[in-house]
């Protein structure tokens, strides 16, 4: 496809403008236009003055999680026979290691090309059209079966030699959790799928071992990563981008929990001086949007465990680069003064964020968000849409109006340290769209694999440091 600004591109999409057909139909639509210069400087008046950071202290690292999809054609031969891939950086900054990447004044740009090159961590493969694996009869069954494989793989594990280090084992963490009475079992050794994805029969129960595991009524082999529900979306003959793209942003969270996960058993102590970067919003979309029930739950575990540790809670941290939310901020933007901060209300989202999409009854993002958008204009003038994980553990307890509560600020007790970060990093973020690359930008960076020398490093560079 010609790039945008290409002539051809160009002429192209004015002879469309000028087809009559497509002339009538422009003259039938209705636009949902961006709010007057009004409106804009009304609601600028909803923002209040950012909390002062003055007596927070910074994390001494942060972890930053950033995934890229890929779907490629075996070769030319074989257009329509495709794989995809999921490139999934993890980077760890040591932020009180200033001397980095900087030769002088200046950031050494062989440090940062370097980075960038390592910086894939994890590479997740999937077959996408027309490709089977491992004398599986279909591409569903052979997408299924090499997730789970990778889940499991040594790649994802801690220590090589023990499994229950995997990211599978993450995953029956948060599955055990999950909020459905019927799906959750309450032991992080087991979890249910709603249904074999052969035969239909469910719920199913399976076990955390390395094992094979088979259905009870057909005998096709279930994964333990089926309650993912990913392999719904799959198809035999077609592109699979959008399962890629689900299992990517399904990545892109459980990563960051996989990281917690491992720590808080370790090194409860060193969690809460770090802080943990994930691209997007707080949230899981799709058929595995059930697992940010469990991610709430999981997280309020953890700090409730920091807590009685005297120690904050984590700091996780959604910075949205694109979207609808960055679109209207860029709209409004020239009418917010500086050293602002606004908790997105529904009542503010779906009158000028979602105009024209009716308010979900039980609050917006009901059923896929764990965290709370913020908007925030720094004292020099740029402005950062970002999430931080909600204060809950669940959005219907008894006794709190969850969608008066989640726009509290008094509420999220890393939001001053979670706007120092952003200060801190400030023009990398705002320049870089890739997070580990920009927070990399004045520091050591050192590309994360789970196992080995991530716990080592960190102990001690806490022992270092007492
Ligand atoms: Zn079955």
């Amino acid at each position: 496809m010609p790039y945008e600004g290409e002539l051809a591109s160009k002429s192209a999409h004015s002879d469309i403008i000028k087809n009559p057909e497509i002339q009538a139909f422009l003259n039938e639509c209705q636009y949902l236009t961006p709010p007057s210069q009004e409106e804009c400087e009304k609601l600028a008046g909803r923002f209040s003055e950012a909390p002062s950071t003055e007596n927070v202290s910074l994390p001494s690292f942060a972890i930053a999680v950033d995934g890229s999809p890929y779907e490629a054609s075996l070769d030319d031969q074989l257009p329509s026979t495709k794989i995809g891939y999921i490139k999934l950086g993890a980077v760890l900054i040591d932020l009180e290691d200033f001397a980095g990447l900087k030769v002088g004044k200046y950031v050494d740009p062989f440090r940062v090309a370097q980075l960038q090159d390592n910086n894939s961590s994890f590479t997740f493969f999937v077959p996408s059209a027309n490709i089977r694996w491992s004398g599986k009869q279909s591409v569903r069954d052979s997408f299924r079966a090499l997730i789970d494989r990778q889940f499991l793989d040594e790649k994802t594990r801690f220590k090589k030699d023990d499994p229950n280090t995997s990211l599978r084992t993450t995953l029956f963490h948060l599955a055990s959790r999950r909020a459905d009475e019927k799906l959750g079992t309450g032991d992080p050794t087991k979890l249910k799928i709603h249904k074999c994805p052969s035969c239909e029969f469910g719920p199913l129960i399976l076990e955390d071992i390395p094992e094979p595991q088979y259905c009870t009524n057909c005998g096709g082999e279930i994964y333990p990563t089926d309650c993912l529900r990913i392999w719904e979306e799959v198809s035999d003959y077609q592109s699979n981008q959008a399962a890629i793209n689900r299992l990517m942003n399904i990545l892109e969270h459980l990563i960051p929990i996989h990281y917690m996960r491992y720590f808080a058993d370790q090194a409860p102590v060193q969690l809460g001086g770090i802080a943990f970067f994930v691209d997007g919003p707080l949230a899981i979309f799709g058929t595995a949007a059930w697992i940010h029930r469990s991610i709430m739950i999981y997280l309020h575990e953890i700090n409730a465990r920091l807590k009685k540790h005297g120690i904050p809670p984590m700091l996780m941290i959604g910075l949205q680069k694109t979207g609808q939310v960055v679109d209207h901020v860029n709209f409004i933007d020239r009418f917010l003064p500086d050293n602002r901060l606004f908790a997105i209300d529904d009542d503010y989202r779906y009158k000028y964020i979602l105009a024209g999409r009716e308010a979900s009854k039980n609050g917006f993002g009901f059923e896929t968000y764990y965290g709370q958008d913020f908007i925030y204009k720094t004292s020099t003038g740029r402005t950062f849409v970002f999430g931080l994980p909600y204060p809950y553990d669940s959005k219907n307890q008894t006794g709190v109006n969850f969608i008066k509560e989640k726009v509290k600020f008094e509420n999220y007790l890393q939001l001053q340290r979670a706007i120092k970060l952003v200060n801190h990093f400030e023009s990398d973020l705002y320049e870089n769209a890739v997070i580990p690359v920009a927070l990399a930008h004045h520091y050591t960076a050192i590309s994360l694999q789970p196992g080995g020398r991530i716990l080592d490093l960190l102990t001690k560079k806490g022992l270092n440091k007492s």
